[in-house]
Parts: C-alpha cells; structure tokens; sequence
C-alpha cells in the first residue's frame, strides 16, 4: 500500500473541484490542473464558496475552511503534478481527451504514483492499457455533488495490484466516504442503472407523453426521488449523460441503450445543463424554467 500526501487531479470542473474540495479537507495537499488558468481559479472560485456554505451551514469550522483552502494550489502545467502520490483524472467524459492525458502525463509521474480516473463510464481496462502503469491504474468514481454524496465506487481493471486498490481503498476512507466495488463493465453499478433511467426519461418527454415538470414531478413524488430525472440530467451534465449511454450502447451491444435523439439535440445545440446555463431547465433567470 502506498503512503498518499499529496493528490493531484486533472480537471477543475463539477468532480475536479469537488475531489479538490474533500481531498484538502481530509488533510491532503491537492495539486489542481486544468486546460487553462482561469477554469483552474473557477474551480478553486468554487470550493471556496462551497466550504463558505459548510462553514454557514456547521459542518466545517471557519478555521478548518482557511486551512484546506490553503492546502490547494494551483498546477498550472502538467509538470507541476510530478510529487504527487495519487492522481485523479476527472476531465471530460470523452476516452479520446483522457488518453491524451494520460500520454503526457506519465512520463512526468514519479514511477510508484497511482493514477486514478472519474470516469463514469468507461473501461477502466482499456483506459489503464494507455498508461504505463496499468498495474497502479484504478477507477475511482465520485458522485455528485461530491462534498454531499456519500459514496465512492472502486474499479480495478484487469491487472490493477492489491496495493492499488488498498491504497485507494484507505483514501476513500480518509474522506469519510463508503466505497463499493463494481466490476470494470460499461457505467459500472450507480450508472448503469440511473443513465438508462434518465434516458427513458428524454424518451417520455421526446414522444410527448409528459412536459418536463409533469415528468420531474411524477418521479419526485411518484417514486419518492429527491429530484426529477431532467433536473438530475442537467445537473449531471447532458454531454455527461450522452458520453454515459454511448459507452453503455456501444459496450453492451442493446439496443434498448440507445441516447434519445432529443438529447443528442441538446448536446448539440450547447445546452448541457446546469453548468451551462441551459438544459431541460433554463437557469439564467432567478428560478429555473422548463424549455420544453
Ligand atoms: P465538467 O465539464 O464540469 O469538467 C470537465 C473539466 O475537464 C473542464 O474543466 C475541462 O476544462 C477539463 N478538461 C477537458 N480537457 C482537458 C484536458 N485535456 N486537460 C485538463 N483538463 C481538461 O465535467 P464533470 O462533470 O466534472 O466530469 C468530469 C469527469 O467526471 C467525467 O469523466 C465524468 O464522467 C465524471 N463524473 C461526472 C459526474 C457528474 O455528475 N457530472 C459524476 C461522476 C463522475
């Protein structure tokens, strides 16, 4: 098992900033990286506001805030993540992006570090064959929001070692989160189940069979889920939620994983949710309003 200090990530979006958030909380140093400066700063911009929001809330001292803030910095290359002992890829959900990652950055890792990825979809196996580590390669997928969402799926790929997965294992503990484990086969266990479900939603609302808060509002109520399924898309992400039922049509080989044509037109038209101002919900406003 490898002695974890320092966690760098890659990616400061959604689960980048969030991994940044619980990693400097539990006591780690986070090394935080993006394509571009100020999409790192907007992430730190982020979990700043969300441990002000803890810290309003109880659940974090106002002196613990300080102190974790201070244990994120900034890695404005790739370079900068060469001392760390554990690195999280969670950039975008697109298998093209993640290996170009990892291409560049292995070379610049120290030679025991373990590289981990968020991908929430894709084969850990094939992802980890990029690297050259595939034996310290590991899935280790957060759920969103990650400072509230209790739980941590672990995927070994085919040839990921016992101290990776222990060592991994013991970092998730650290963070006060449960893990389970899923075997490495498309969207894993939460994905597997919820991505279709959201899809069937798309479908629901694409053959006009309910509006968008007739839908959120029936499962809300209906099946007692604490948000409608278009209101989980768009805060999943609707690019995010593509990326998942491609992976899981292609992988699985059914049919029954098609992406609903309507939300291949979302993503096509930039509408991918919370995150970009627009989705099955418009958020521009003060309260967010159906689109369809
Ligand atoms: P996001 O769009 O919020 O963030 C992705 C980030 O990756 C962006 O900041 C982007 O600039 C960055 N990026 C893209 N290419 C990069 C590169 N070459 N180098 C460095 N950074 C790069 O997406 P997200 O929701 O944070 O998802 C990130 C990962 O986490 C994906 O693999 C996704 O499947 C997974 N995930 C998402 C959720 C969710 O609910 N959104 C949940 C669990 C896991």
């Amino acid at each position: 098992m490898s002695q974890i200090e320092t966690v760098g990530i890659v990616g400061a979006g959604q689960m980048g900033s969030g991994i940044a958030h619980v990693s400097a909380v539990a006591g780690y140093k986070v090394l935080l990286y993006d394509l571009a400066a100020d999409r790192i700063e907007k992430g730190i911009a982020t979990v700043n506001g969300n441990m002000a929001r803890q810290v309003a809330g109880g659940k974090l001292t106002e002196s613990d805030r300080k102190a974790a803030l201070e244990r994120i910095s900034p890695a404005p290359a790739l370079q900068d993540l060469a001392d760390a002992d554990l690195v999280i890829e969670a950039a975008t959900e697109d298998e093209s992006i993640k290996r170009k990652i990892y291409a560049q950055l292995c070379p610049v890792l120290n030679p025991t570090a373990i590289l981990a990825t968020n991908t929430s979809s894709i084969s850990i196996t094939r992802l980890a064959s990029s690297t050259d580590r595939a034996e310290r390669f590991i899935g280790i997928h957060f759920m969103n929001p990650v400072p509230i969402m209790k739980l941590v799926e672990l995927v070994r790929g085919i040839a990921t070692d016992n101290g990776t997965f222990e060592s991994a294992k013991e970092f998730v503990r650290r963070l006060d989160k449960t893990t389970t484990v899923s075997e490495d086969f498309p969207a894993f266990i939460v994905n597997r189940i919820l991505l279709p479900m959201i899809n069937e939603a798309i479908y629901t609302l694409y053959e006009g069979v309910g509006t968008v808060e007739a839908i959120d509002t029936a499962m809300k109520l209906g099946a007692n889920h604490p948000m409608g399924p278009l209101q989980l898309a768009d805060f999943i992400g609707l690019d995010t939620c593509l990326s998942i039922m491609q992976v899981l049509h292609d992988g699985l080989s059914d049919t029954k994983y098609r992406p609903c044509p309507l939300l291949v037109k979302y993503v096509e038209a930039g509408w991918l949710g919370r995150k970009s101002g627009r989705g099955f919900y418009d958020y521009r406003g003060e309260h967010p309003v159906p689109t369809r």
